[in-house]
């Protein structure tokens, strides 16, 4: 498991970390998400854009009021839909890990 490290002045050079940016944390998913590339983060306010633009790939925790991913894409027009709602999430909640 990857832990990060805050550490001042251990010697080495200090990451960028540009203090304006909000991303997902890949280390903060929610845990109703299917594992994959896609994922929503605690940061998720439930707007429910996610589940208009990609309805086939987010669904909602009724109970919590979140999204998360339901089933990651398997064709082109899903994966697209998937990086639409990506980009047009209000708090940047929805990630985006890469290779599966
Ligand atoms: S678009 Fe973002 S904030 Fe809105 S429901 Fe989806 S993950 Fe949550």
């Amino acid at each position: 498991m990857k832990k990060s490290l805050q550490i001042g002045s251990a010697g080495g050079k200090k990451s960028p970390q540009p203090p304006n940016t909000i991303m997902a944390d890949s280390e903060d998913k929610n845990s109703s998400n299917v594992s994959g590339k896609f994922y929503v983060d605690s940061q998720c306010i439930d707007c429910d854009l996610c589940r208009e633009t990609a309805p086939n790939n987010f669904g909602r925790a009724e109970d919590e009021g979140y999204s998360y991913v339901l089933k990651q894409p398997v064709n082109d027009e899903e994966t697209a839909q998937c990086r639409e709602a990506m980009e047009g999430c209000p708090v940047e909640a929805i990630g985006d890990d890469g290779d599966d």
